[in-house]
């Protein structure tokens, strides 16, 4: 059931929206909070197969900072089941090791392993923890390591193949981005959250309803109605065919930013110059995904695999071979029992950055034919860690670019919004249509987990302020 007239809209459920649509919730306006899958999370999702299997999707690792977020903006049993994963391991051709991926640990690495004056760790931490949206974009994150570690392609490797996978930034993006997402991990490691990601979901959809939340999933928003350069209201098209409008002054959309300005609001709604700077915005990569469920019992040696493995056989780090569809780097995710207590299954979750050219366009069977060769090339990688790996795997499968497409309807799959300039334009659509707010994976400092539910605060208060005056 849903109301005619809302204080405000939220299209889409994915950490971000979620999280605003909370505090909005909380904070008294009525809040309508529209989902086109038949469940929330957007990216933060699970998916089950036969006989109890269920998969994570994106819960690799995310930085300390969720614990604090989840106590102000969600509740304290959310934060209390967020957990440090303490086992990060790297293996590649240059280097083999385990840390706990904190600043402490990395100091004492890049001293004792790498050879590194203390002097110039200690410096390089603190530019890296003193950056700001406010530093100078021009300086790349490969002219901040030639600063600190010229020459040293040991060390640009140890520091960014994991923010690579964290956010799919390259040694071309600003520093600044690098900058603030790497101190963020490095203020205290990475954590997930005990009892899976179906489990938060469901915590997060119990708060949305006691704060007074409408949702509705199988809902997507398909227009963006707007009068006089202000919101008026919101077209859905729900997937039983049913068609409904609600009224609103505010819409906080958190799909796709190219898809809301083009699909959902329409260009010819918007000034020329920031049409043009729409345009230009630059989507992030997207993912392929293998999905492994061990049987019943049989236990992944947590000794050797630790809890995220950072493998690659390429010789030296380079962006584009993390892209390439021919494949040399991948992350393992191992999940043990304890991350879904009660239960005796293990899980690994393969994960490699992909160009979504490399997976778009195929005929149905050379896709086919792709996918099982990734599912048997990271078999084949997997088994140097996993003793009768192949014996002992239950299920097993794999996503693609095409696969988050699908699910989440973000252009090009992209599986961590855009790239540094979609920020400014996300930010500024309320200068252009009173009342349109964007919040989601943007900026690379605005994705992944934390990022997401840090950027669902900032608009809401947007929000607020907006509805005040
Ligand atoms: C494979 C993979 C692994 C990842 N691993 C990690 C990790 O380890 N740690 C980490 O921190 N981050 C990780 N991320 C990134 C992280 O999951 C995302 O950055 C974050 O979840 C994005 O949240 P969001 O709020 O931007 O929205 P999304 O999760 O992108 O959700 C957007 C929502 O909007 C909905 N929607 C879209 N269009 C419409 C419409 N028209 N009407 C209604 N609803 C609509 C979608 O269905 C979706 O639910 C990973 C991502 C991927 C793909």
């Amino acid at each position: 059931m849903t109301k005619e007239i809302y204080d405000v809209v939220v299209i889409g459920s994915g950490l971000a929206g979620m999280t605003a649509a909370n505090i909005l919730g909380r904070a008294g306006y009525s809040v309508l909070l529209l989902e086109q899958h038949y469940q929330l999370g957007g990216l933060a999702a699970t998916f089950k197969r036969r006989d109890g299997i269920i998969f994570d999707v994106s819960l690799h690792g995310f930085p300390v900072g969720m614990i604090k977020s989840c106590r102000r903006y969600w509740n304290q049993e959310i934060a209390d089941r967020i957990v440090q994963l303490p086992k990060i391991r790297f293996d590649n051709p240059q280097f083999q090791l385990e840390t706990t991926f904190d600043r402490e640990d990395f100091t004492r690495i890049l001293i004792e392993k790498f050879g590194i004056a203390r002097e110039t760790v200690v410096a390089f931490f603190d530019k890296a923890r003193s950056m700001s949206h406010y530093d100078d974009q021009n300086l790349t994150t490969r002219d901040l390591f030639n600063e600190f570690f010229p020459n040293r392609l040991d060390i640009v490797r140890l520091l960014m193949e994991p923010i690579t996978y964290a956010n799919g930034s390259t040694l071309d993006d600003p520093a600044l981005t690098y900058g603030i997402v790497f101190s963020n991990f490095m203020s205290k490691g990475v954590y997930t959250f005990q009892g899976g990601t179906d489990l938060l979901i469901e915590l997060m959809t119990n708060e949305l309803l006691k704060n007074g939340v409408d949702i509705l999933t199988n809902s997507p928003a398909r227009k963006i109605l707007t009068q006089n350069n202000k919101i008026n209201g919101v077209e859905i098209n729900k997937k039983n065919g049913e068609k409904l409008q609600v009224r609103t002054k505010v819409v906080l959309s958190n799909a796709n930013l190219k898809g809301t300005i083009f699909n959902m609001v329409g260009s010819e709604f918007f000034s020329n110059s920031f049409i043009k700077q729409a345009e230009n915005i630059r989507l992030n990569n997207s993912s392929t995904q293998v999905y492994i469920a061990m049987k019943h019992g049989f236990m992944i040696n947590e000794e050797i695999c630790g809890d995220l493995l950072f493998t690659s056989t390429a010789p030296v780090f380079d962006s584009a071979k993390l892209l390439d569809k021919n494949i040399t780097s991948r992350t393992f995710s191992f999940y043990y029992p304890k991350t879904r207590p009660g239960t005796d299954r293990c899980y690994v979750v393969s994960s490699t950055n992909a160009h979504f050219d490399d997976w778009n366009n195929l005929t149905e069977s050379e896709y086919k034919k792709r996918k099982n060769e990734l599912i048997a090339q990271t078999t084949n990688h997997l088994a140097k860690y996993i003793t009768n790996l192949e014996q002992n795997i239950d299920w097993i499968e794999a996503a693609t670019p095409k696969t988050f497409e699908r699910y989440t309807e973000h252009w090009s799959g992209a599986s961590f919004g855009t790239k540094y300039e979609g920020l400014n334009i996300s930010r500024n659509l309320n200068n252009e249509i009173k009342g349109l707010f964007h919040a989601g994976s943007v900026g690379i400092i605005m994705s992944g987990w934390l990022g997401a539910v840090n950027y669902g605060v900032i608009v809401a208060n947007d929000i607020d302020a907006f509805l005040l005056k």
